[in-house]
């Protein structure tokens, strides 16, 4: 109870009396809602919300916030539904508490440095509103200061994720206190036996010192006073991990590292920052190489002060910060310093803007320093988003760019999952491979061995990685193609000069290639099945038969088409050719062969451009359906489309697509339709005839 009375009295002391009371309804709801529920040090769970919320008081986080902050648990630990919560007490609560169970669900497990950061990354992604962060920081501070309870394992597990992932988190958003505690307790858990040698020795050290430092401070207000600097002087025991820190990157031993008391000035305005300096400096000899001007150049999380190393009494190195109030407030609560020092009638709304604004002057302040490149990179992502995180079925973090699928998932795990990849699951769910992945989503992909990739994911892929193999993928799948059919050219081309293709053995091939410089006999078929060497000439090559043989050459060589062929063999769209037309083959370099109907306009204009045509027939045993294209002109009338498409789905067609366009009183039907063949084509057109309404009928072998 006495914690619930030291909450609402910490919050009257900046929310209005009207927010305070949905405040204790809050208290009452969530203590309702654990009821039952014990932690595990035994105290009932309410006691946990109650601190996370008092954690976050010094910020002045608004109303809306604390009252999160009271249920941040009752969505994942009890039956309240998020619903519940928003009819309660209202959407953004809801939003808040909804984004905090999300990030209570995804947990930190491997160790690699790079996954760390990925981490840090996907959480700030994912808690889009910085104040969902603040109650998460504030959850895990609690957490840290209760870990006693827990199993020994779990200590371990929840400290180093702590150190990894949740003190950096703090640190980059400027929360100096909650950084320190969250550092020095991970360390208490992750070197047990470290920590208890340091902090005995830094309690001997405390009381040999005592009358030290308080002889320093009363030197240090009475300098400034002299000066006339209105100053607040401070002094300040130097964390227990912040020690170490110094121990391990200087090695040293602890009776060497003296300034474990710090000395903290804060002035009025930013000329005092200096002046203050240069009287210290007076006092005590400065240690040289000590200096550093943070407000000159401020740290990457907008700290701004002056810091320098005094050479005091009895040799005691002190270290003294100064700086302005007002820096002194951004030192202290960081991003949420905004809000923390509002004025007049601003309102939540502004906390983004505000946030934004906070950042852009950052980095602005930031924009001469040498390591701003870097926090720059890390603000794009982390506030502003335009990179999704996804965990692989073994919960690795890949990084994605925003509007990446489930294809560009596979490519970047690895090439061959991106070739095979059939089907992805997200979240356990079936979804189409196009599908935008989302912060946090478990992703999973189902491959087949024989599947290779669709050009059709050019059209939505977001990675060039996965642009680039499936790129080349296909060019690889072409020139095999390609080369098939070449083989099918030459042996034409081999027969219709009386020799039999297989009497071409080693020997012929190798001198072949020798003549032409070619590496590969895969890459003269290529060739030939691109239009980009002569099939006629690479026979008489092969065979080495002279000119004038070839020229006696009487019988014209047919190439069947089967109707499944790919890249190489193209249906040119502008007659679309069906079975059953006489067609034509036309080699363009370059482009394999296209098969035109032998009447086509578009074929005849391009007949003097000295193009190759060859003579191509149908293979009989055909069974997949063609595109072809007819024009009705039908007289205007009101439901004389239902009755056309009747009559073509009568004849068993599909209608591919439809346009329409006014042709004086008629109006024209434009189809494709998909048929087996010439006469599939001519009984649809029969039964289009007999409907009175349709004027004429064409097949369409123009098109543009
Ligand atoms: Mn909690």
């Amino acid at each position: 109870m006495a914690d619930t009375d030291l909450l609402i009295e910490e919050l009257s002391t900046y929310l209005k009396p009207k927010d305070v009371e949905h405040v204790r309804v809050a208290i009452e709801f969530s203590r309702a809602a654990h009821q039952g529920q014990m932690r595990q040090s035994g105290d009932p769970y309410i006691s946990h919300p109650i601190a996370v919320a008092r954690i976050l008081t010094p910020l002045h986080i608004d109303a809306q916030a604390i009252i999160a902050a009271l249920l941040h648990d009752v969505v994942e630990d009890t039956d309240t539904t998020t619903e519940q919560v928003a009819e309660k007490f209202g959407k953004p609560v809801a939003e808040l508490v909804d984004g905090l169970s999300k990030l209570d669900r995804i947990q930190f497990e491997t160790r690699e440095d790079a996954q760390a950061e990925n981490f840090r990354k996907m959480l700030l992604a994912m808690a889009r509103d910085v104040r969902v962060i603040l109650i998460k920081l504030a959850d895990r501070l609690h957490n840290m200061r209760t870990l006693d309870s827990m199993a020994l394992d779990k200590r371990e597990r929840i400290a180093r994720e702590t150190m990894e992932i949740y003190a950096p988190i703090a640190n980059r958003l400027g929360l100096n206190d909650l950084h320190h505690e969250l550092e020095d307790l991970s360390f208490k858990h992750l070197h047990p036996n470290r920590y208890a040698v340091l902090a005995k020795a830094l309690q001997v050290a405390r009381g040999n010192r005592r009358e030290v430092v308080s002889k320093i401070l009363e030197a240090l207000r009475h300098k400034l006073a002299e000066f006339n600097i209105q100053a607040d002087v401070t002094g300040r025991e130097k964390d227990i991990y912040s020690i170490y820190k110094k121990m391990q990157s200087k090695s040293l031993a602890f009776a060497e590292v003296l300034d474990i008391y710090g000395f903290r000035v804060l002035v009025n305005d930013f000329a005092s920052c200096y002046v203050a300096l240069g009287v210290l400096h007076g006092l005590y000899k400065p240690i040289p190489g000590k200096f550093k001007d943070y407000i000159a150049i401020p740290k990457v999380n907008g700290y701004q002060s002056l810091h320098t190393t005094l050479f005091g009494p009895f040799g005691t190195p002190i270290e003294i910060q100064i700086r302005t109030h007002e820096m002194h407030k951004i030192a202290e609560a960081g991003v949420a310093s905004h809000w923390l020092y509002k004025t007049g009638h601003d309102s939540i709304n502004d906390l983004h803007k505000k946030t934004h604004q906070w950042l852009q002057e950052l980095l602005e302040s930031l924009s001469q320093s040498s390591d701003s490149s870097e926090f720059l990179e890390h603000l794009k992502v982390d506030l502003f988003p335009d990179e999704v995180y996804v965990f692989t079925p073994k919960g690795r973090i890949l990084s994605l760019p925003r509007g990446a699928t489930g294809v560009d998932f596979a490519y970047s795990v690895h090439t061959d999952i991106g070739n095979r990849c059939i089907a992805v699951k997200v979240n356990h769910e079936l979804v189409p491979l196009r599908t935008e992945l989302r912060n946090g989503d478990r992703v999973e992909v189902i491959t087949a061995p024989h599947a290779n990739p669709n050009p059709g994911w050019l059209g939505y892929v977001a990675t060039s990685k996965a642009r680039s193999q499936i790129r080349h993928f296909l060019k690889t799948m072409q020139s095999g193609e390609s080369a098939q059919l070449g083989e099918r050219l030459l042996n034409q081309a081999l027969n219709a000069l009386g020799v039999k293709p297989q009497d071409m053995d080693e020997a012929h091939w190798n001198k072949l290639l020798r003549d032409t410089g070619v590496k590969t006999r895969q890459d003269i078929l290529a060739d030939i099945g691109l239009g980009r060497r002569l099939n006629m000439v690479v026979a008489r090559q092969l065979a080495s038969i002279g000119e004038t043989v070839a020229n006696e050459m009487a019988a014209n060589p047919v190439i069947t088409i089967q109707g499944t062929e790919g890249m190489a063999i193209q249906f040119a769209q502008c007659c679309r050719p069906i079975p059953g037309d006489p067609i034509v083959g036309v080699i363009k370099s370059g482009q394999g062969l296209l098969v035109h109907t032998h009447d086509c306009p578009t074929l005849r204009r391009g007949r003097s451009s000295g193009e190759q045509w060859l003579d191509v027939a149908w293979d009989k045993n055909i069974t997949r359906p063609f595109d072809v294209n007819i024009k009705l002109l039908v007289a205007d009338q009101r439901g004389v489309l239902a009755k056309v498409s009747a009559a073509i789905a009568e004849a068993e067609a599909n209608i591919e697509n439809i346009n329409f366009t006014h042709e004086g009183e008629y109006t024209g039907l434009h189809f494709t339709l998909e048929v087996n063949n010439r006469l599939h084509l001519a009984n649809i057109m029969r039964g289009l005839r007999k409907i009175p309404e349709v004027v004429r009928i064409i097949r369409v072998k123009n098109a543009t």
